[in-house]
């Protein structure tokens, strides 16, 4: 029952956006005030700080701990996403506050991201679009010649769920594979190295799916990309935070990198100007994970973690 004392249901703060049919549903399971994560603390938010008892966001909006201090009978966090940074852990693990998030039912969706980003990228199909549609192949002719993934190393910082299914992904694309985690795998044949600057210096395109947050903050920075050098390419569907951006920018307009396909960005949804005119990087959306039937999935899951939590079980999901 998620219901509280008085017998009402629990108060949630569902913070957009989040699929308007998993919204529904969370009203039907939950006392429900829907914000955007722009307005999260707006009038109706203010109102009701003592009667939140679980908040719902996507993984990057930002929960941290002013705004969970303010809600004294805040008992969980329940993050539409794998990544879960911008919640402040160390504040919820203190405080007894849950934290879950949606792990394996993207896992899928955001390989297949990453893998279309190294062919957008690799093959320039993006600036192939440009060019048709610009009548330049009428005009010019065929355009440049373009670089094939068969034989190149894929370089994975952060070989996890996402990382292991882009490596699978581009192995049938004739890759081969090489890492770097905190910690070296027994369960896997790819060469181990021990930091990103040397990963960078083995691989031709060095892929991001590591956790964002302060750990990896400006992991990928010049020396990263200097080690990378100008035949590398960069993939990033991880955070915008893992790269320092100033640096991607200045390697790819400087062709001291070959190009990057970027998902994610430092100041979402703003993206460095400097990068619209550059024909060597792929820009998408933060949108790895934004099919219907993987979000659907993960607004399911999220609603499941509260759920199980305002009914006394352990959330399946729980990180904190
Ligand atoms: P996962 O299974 O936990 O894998 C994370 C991997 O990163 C692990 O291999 C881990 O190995 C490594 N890692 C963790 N901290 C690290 C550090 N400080 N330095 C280097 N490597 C580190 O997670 P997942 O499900 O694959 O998801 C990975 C990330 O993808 C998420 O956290 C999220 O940020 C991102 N993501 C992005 C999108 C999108 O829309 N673009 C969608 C979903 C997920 P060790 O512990 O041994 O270091």
């Amino acid at each position: 029952m998620n219901s509280d004392a008085r017998g009402g249901k629990q108060c949630v703060l569902l913070i957009e956006p989040i699929p308007s049919w998993i919204v529904d549903r969370a009203r039907e399971e939950f006392d429900l005030i829907v914000v955007s994560h722009e307005s999260d603390r707006s009038p109706e938010v203010m109102e009701n700080l003592d009667r939140i008892r679980g908040i719902a966001m996507p993984g990057f909006a930002k929960v941290d701990a002013e705004m969970m201090k303010l809600m004294p009978n805040l008992e969980i966090v329940a993050c539409f996403g794998v990544g879960y940074d911008g919640a402040d852990t160390a504040y919820a693990a203190e405080h007894g506050i849950a934290i879950t998030n949606t792990p394996e039912v993207l896992t899928d969706c955001v390989a297949d991201l990453g893998m279309g980003l190294i062919l957008a990228t690799l093959r320039g199909m993006v600036d192939g679009d440009r060019y048709v549609r610009a009548g330049r192949w009428v005009n010019e002719g065929i355009m440049d010649l373009t670089n094939s993934p068969r034989g190149r190393c894929l370089g994975i910082v952060g070989l996890g769920r996402i990382g292991l299914e882009l490596a699978k992904r581009a192995e049938v694309f004739g890759m081969t594979i090489a890492y770097y985690n905190r910690s070296e795998r027994d369960d896997v044949p790819y060469p181990y190295y021990p930091n990103a600057v040397a990963l960078a210096g083995a691989c031709d395109v060095l892929a991001l799916t590591c956790p964002g947050g302060e750990a990896t903050q400006n992991l990928i920075n010049g020396d990263v990309l200097a080690a990378l050098g100008a035949k590398g390419y960069l993939i990033n569907i991880a955070r915008g935070s893992v790269v320092d951006e100033a640096a991607l920018v200045a390697a790819l307009s400087d062709n001291t990198i070959a190009g990057a396909g970027l998902d994610v960005f430092a100041d979402e949804p703003n993206v460095p100007e400097a990068l619209f005119p550059l024909g060597n990087v792929v820009l998408q959306p933060h949108q790895a994970s934004a099919t219907i039937e993987t979000r659907t999935a993960m607004g399911n899951l999220t609603i499941d973690n509260l759920a199980a939590h305002f009914a006394g079980r352990p959330p399946p999901n729980q990180v904190v």
